[in-house]
């Protein structure tokens, strides 16, 4: 059985003292039997390690370059992040791929980067509200994964997870459905199935968009929805455990 994740992303959010609060009360109040991670701004990520020291949360960051080192100013490399303590690294946010023009295939290099130093990567894939009105949704969300098997493998892909961020759904308080949802994520766990059936059963496949605490239990409720990816709601501490609690409940069931 797939384990439910929580993952909160801060974006360009926080400053050191809110923090060290948003930590502390994180710390000792999510459920243990939910796998839960934190992508704060990367200036922040080792004043986050220490602060998450004796929890089980789990540290990851929101972008780093495929490159390894060198003359790549701005950047950071995969290794460097799993030196300063983290575990996982989102690629393919769609406001990296909107803001920074960021293509499948150096998505893909990141993918790549991130396995080959042991770090986990939460690969973002989703359409655009045009790209859904005209019926393409999964036409993009195939193209986008399948630049990574391309690079990978889908042995490669299994080392990672996949979030299906609706790209109209993101900051915007308007969910998907759940139905909408769990349509995407079935289509991407018959996707993986056509190449390796028992990769596509393991991989974790997470929802992403105006995730909050009162329709997060409705989402979990969908076979293939295995988690969330929350962007405003993982500020407010109160807002992100109870959607690790609504997580945790269902693995009860
Ligand atoms: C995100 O940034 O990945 C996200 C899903 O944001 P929000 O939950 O605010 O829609």
């Amino acid at each position: 059985m797939r384990k439910y994740l929580v993952a909160g992303n801060w974006k360009m959010n926080g400053a050191r003292r809110g923090i060290a609060e948003l930590i502390g009360s994180l710390k000792g109040n999510v459920p243990v039997s939910v796998e839960v991670l934190v992508f704060p701004p990367s200036v922040y990520l080792d004043q986050v390690r220490a602060d998450l020291e004796g929890s089980l949360i789990k540290l990851g960051a929101q972008n780093m370059d495929w490159r390894d080192q060198g003359a790549v100013t701005g950047e950071l490399s995969s290794s460097m992040l799993k030196d300063v303590g983290c575990t996982y690294c989102l690629v393919g946010h769609s406001e990296r791929r909107q803001l920074f023009a960021e293509t499948d295939e150096q998505v893909a290099n990141k993918f790549k980067a991130c396995i080959t130093n042991g770090l986990s990567p939460v690969l973002c894939v989703g359409e655009s509200l045009e790209q859904r009105n005209t019926g393409q949704t999964m036409e993009v969300v195939a193209r986008q994964i399948r630049a990574v098997i391309d690079s990978v493998g889908i042995a490669g892909v299994g080392e990672g997870i996949i979030a299906y961020e609706p790209v109209w759904a993101i900051g915007t308080g308007e969910s998907a459905t759940p139905e909408q949802a769990e349509e995407v994520h079935s289509a991407i766990r018959d996707l993986l199935s056509r190449e390796d059936p028992a990769t596509a059963e393991n991989v974790q496949i997470l929802y992403g968009g105006s995730v909050k605490r009162d329709n997060a239990a409705a989402l979990f409720e969908k076979d293939n929805i295995d988690g969330a990816l929350v962007g405003g709601a993982s500020l407010v501490s109160n807002d992100f455990i109870g959607i690790c609690q609504a997580a945790a409940n269902r693995m009860e069931e």
